[in-house]
């Protein structure tokens, strides 16, 4: 027969793969994942029971266990997660898995601080390119087993730590979530270091931006990472609308899009947004100032809105109350300013949904937060956008089916379908009645190989 005469080519080009690859061809067997109910985000139906047949880490067939077990392959194995609710792998659509940042005590914060670029930002910057990309390993792998089986990064990963990290998890190196990565983060002049050391400030800089000024630097930076591939372009835009002019934003962007690559910007000031809403940017990251006018544009030309809930209910506090020394003073303005951002972004949420833009949302974690992991840190982001009013369903739909498009990965995940990538969560109670069940993921699979499985019998 024709498969026996292959045999020493297969053998010999197996000997020949790499570990990864082996890795995958263990996946090509059937798997049958079955649970008590199976929630789509799109529709907001649940199926229940539930099956899914997994084939070479693809979704190969949805529907009820009786349905599936009629003809499965007899070699498939089977997971049963008994009454857990299954939904697809969570997409964190804004990290920064190289960046760690401890906030420094008031006086110390004080004391470094160095007009816009904030000294535990800059401290965290300076650490050497080999620890931090060991550091983002831990943070992806901390991540993935929260149920983040899909993330974004946006910059401050050096010159390459994120591609080199996406390409060392994609060779099954380390594990993490599949990444989006995005290179450095391209900037107006003097935007992060005023008043840095300047004999300090160009190193600095060097490894963690691109600084533009003109039409020609912008498509250099874009070039530049492209050269490094990156999946995405990311710009941060003045929150005063200054710098990054609509001239060079536009040019950046159609250079990223002739390389069929999207553009995030960083804009949260009015003035940043409407540079990148004319610019025709992908998606807006933040957009805390964003107008009712902006948003209607936003919503007509397809401009995603990424929200980033991070320092939204408390958030600050909770992670520098446990660990670090405040002034009283201090303590007391953070409560005032807590309060009064509730308000603000209770109406932000309003406007986002009455609007019809299309939104995605993104942990933006880059901070150290005592006696939690990164992904535990990230998932905080549900309660925030719960607690500002977003229901649960639009929570869920932001963190899959919506930041899959977002990211242009729609036909790969974000959604439990055949033919996408098996990419999985589940967890135990209802997560429509309850939001928090997303901070206690307790079975997460990527590309049909199991991560954790926390309802497994011993
Ligand atoms: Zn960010």
């Amino acid at each position: 027969m024709q498969r026996k005469a292959f045999i020493p080519f297969a053998v010999l080009f197996l000997t020949l793969l790499p570990a990864a690859r082996l890795a995958a061809q263990s996946a090509a067997a059937a798997t049958l994942v079955k649970a008590g109910k199976l929630l789509d985000p799109r529709t907001g139906n649940v199926m229940s029971p539930a099956a899914l047949l997994i084939e070479d880490g693809k979704i190969k067939e949805v529907g009820s266990p009786s349905q599936l077990q009629a003809h499965i392959p007899a070699s498939a194995k089977t997971i049963d997660l008994g009454g857990a609710t299954l939904l697809p792998g969570l997409i964190d659509a804004h990290t920064h898995l190289l960046l760690d940042v401890v906030v420094p005590p008031t006086a110390e914060s004080a004391r470094r601080y160095n007009g816009d670029f904030a000294p535990d930002l800059m401290l965290a910057v300076v650490e050497s390119p080999s620890k931090r990309v060991l550091l983002g390993a831990q943070m992806a792998r901390e991540d993935l087993d929260s149920g983040f089986t899909t993330v974004r990064n946006l910059g401050h990963a050096g010159i390459d730590g994120d591609t080199a990290l996406r390409d060392a998890i994609d060779a099954g190196r380390v594990s993490g979530p599949r990444i989006l990565a995005s290179g450095r983060k391209i900037t107006s002049l003097g935007n992060y270091l005023q008043s840095l050391n300047p004999a300090l400030a160009e190193a600095i800089l060097r490894q963690e931006f691109f600084e533009v000024a003109n039409l020609e630097e912008g498509r250099r930076a874009v070039d530049e990472n492209l050269f490094y591939n990156v999946d995405v372009i990311k710009v941060a835009l003045d929150d005063d609308g200054v710098g990054i002019s609509t001239p060079i934003m536009s040019a950046m962007v159609e250079e990223a899009h002739r390389a069929h690559k999207k553009v995030a910007a960083h804009a949260a000031g009015k003035g940043a947004i409407q540079i990148a809403i004319d610019a025709g940017v992908d998606s807006i990251e933040h957009g805390n100032e964003v107008t009712d006018e902006q948003l209607k544009t936003m919503r007509d030309k397809g401009i995603f809105l990424d929200i980033t809930p991070t320092f939204w209910s408390g958030f600050f506090s909770a992670i520098t109350e446990p660990s670090i020394v405040r002034l009283p003073v201090s303590r007391a303005d953070q409560v005032a300013s807590d309060e009064r951002r509730h308000a603000r972004v209770a109406n932000f949420i309003q406007r986002i949904l009455k609007s019809g833009v299309k939104f995605a949302a993104g942990s933006d974690m880059c901070w150290f937060y005592p006696g939690k992991t990164r992904g535990q840190a990230s998932a905080t982001m549900f309660s925030h956008l719960h607690e500002a009013g977003m229901p649960a369903l639009d929570i869920i739909r932001a963190v899959t089916v919506n930041a899959a498009q977002m990211l242009g990965w729609q036909d790969r995940v974000g959604a439990v379908e055949p033919g996408k990538l098996a990419d999985l969560i589940a967890v135990s109670g209802d997560p429509i009645a309850d939001i928090g069940e997303l901070e206690h993921v307790r079975f997460v699979m990527k590309d049909g190989h199991l991560v954790k499985n926390d309802f497994a019998t011993p």
